[in-house]
């Protein structure tokens, strides 16, 4: 195994004896400290689980409860028509990863002439993970790299070629790798697509309150819900708990109505029991605590706006510094049009290698750059540093 490119680059920087170097590569939300925050809200539901300490059977395949039931409220609103009628199934799953394996196993067991269209580019594991699964994975246009946008015209043109139960995998928002999200408009526009075209959209959405707020985020989920669609939506609490490593997420199939639900549970209850069998008790239990308490749903979800307030101020500096060092020559605006923690900065390899061996500065070499690793002390840095690059290519 070549192992993982991003995981490799971890290592290097680890090793790397410069006191300067600054880690823009692994998707992490780090703090302005430049650690891992443990959030006030997990550890205070932690530390009264701890109080309550009880017995650890096997949960249900499906998962804890309170925990699915958590998921619907904060990927739906507590309040929609599709939660209220029982017509969504909700598994809990090993992070947003497992959700999207556990959907794709679904899929490819139940529309096996099925293939994915995936955004190009994509979070490498995608092609990865559906390729397990069985399924053939082609692109769409995405990525706009003369303008650091959208190519939506294309985009929806090829969707709309696209034969019958298509699969189309769609990030909800803060697009990894390249920060480049639909407006509201432009869902607006595309579902009638996916509708007339009977695609079964996927939705991803690992960044949820990284973007605008929790339910701003959920705007493309709730739009296709309310548009009568029946989709799968990957959720993770990787990033937005701080909680990568109790691998915790959620996969919620939309359905027409209860009995549908009850039946595509049962058959993802049954993939399940053919991977792992049951999912892990303690971070479904955190999870469900903060979500299940409303003194904890708001501090948590206060938490959240941190988090995204300080990856927006950080994008705003990293812009400001460079505007200021090209004095127009060169239009850095994508770093405020794009959201969440990654940004596609334009860089080729040989850039970002020069970054990386001259300056310490490690990003992914397709020129992703992760915005939280970006704090008040580098970022000046980061920008000299990028500036000269651009200047000597
Ligand atoms: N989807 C996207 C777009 C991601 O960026 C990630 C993680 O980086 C995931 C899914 C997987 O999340 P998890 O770590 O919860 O498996």
């Amino acid at each position: 195994y070549a192992g993982d490119p991003i995981l490799g680059l971890m290592d290097a920087y680890q090793a790397d004896p410069r006191p300067q170097k600054v880690s823009l590569s692994i998707g992490l939300y780090f703090d302005e400290a430049c650690r891992l925050p443990v959030l006030g809200a997990v550890r205070q539901a932690e530390e009264a689980l701890l109080r309550e300490i009880g017995p650890r059977p096997y949960l249900p395949m499906h998962g804890l409860a309170d925990f699915r039931a958590g998921v619907q409220r904060m990927v739906f609103g507590a309040d929609h028509e599709a939660v209220k009628a029982g017509r969504i199934a909700t598994l809990q799953t090993l992070g947003g990863s497992g959700a999207l394996r556990v959907g794709a196993d679904f899929l490819h067991r139940y529309f096996p002439a099925s293939a994915i269209w995936v955004s190009d580019p994509t979070w490498d594991n995608h092609r990865v993970l559906f390729e397990a699964a069985g399924l053939q994975v082609h692109t769409y246009p995405y990525y706009d790299a003369a303008t650091g946008g959208l190519r939506f015209d294309a985009m929806l043109e090829c969707l709309q070629g696209l034969p019958r139960q298509s699969v189309v995998l769609l990030h909800a928002s803060c697009h990894n790798p390249t920060g480049v999200d639909l407006s509201a408009a432009q869902w607006d526009a595309l579902i009638p697509v996916l509708r007339e075209r009977e695609l079964i959209p996927f939705v991803d959405m690992a960044y949820q309150g990284f973007g605008d707020g929790l339910d701003e985020d959920a705007f493309a989920v709730r739009a296709l819900a309310d548009a009568g669609l029946q989709f799968f939506v990957a959720n993770s609490f990787s990033k937005n708990f701080s909680f990568y490593g109790e691998r915790c997420g959620g996969l919620s199939v939309v359905c027409r109505d209860r009995q549908d639900a009850d039946t595509v549970l049962g058959q993802l209850q049954a993939g399940v029991r053919r991977i792992y069998s049951t999912p892990p008790t303690h971070g479904a239990r955190v999870v469900a605590k903060v979500l299940g308490d409303a003194r904890l749903l708001a501090s948590w979800t206060q938490e959240t706006a941190g988090m995204r307030i300080r990856i927006r101020a950080m994008r705003e500096q990293l812009h400001a510094a460079l505007h200021e060092t090209f004095r127009g020559e060169r239009d850095f605006g994508y770093l405020l049009s794009q959201r969440g923690m990654f940004s596609y900065t334009g860089l080729n390899e040989s850039q970002v290698d020069r970054l990386r061996e001259q300056h310490a500065v490690y990003l992914v070499r397709s020129g992703r750059l992760c915005i939280s690793g970006l704090n008040n002390a580098n970022v000046e840095a980061v920008a000299a540093a990028m500036a000269e690059v651009i200047r000597s290519a």
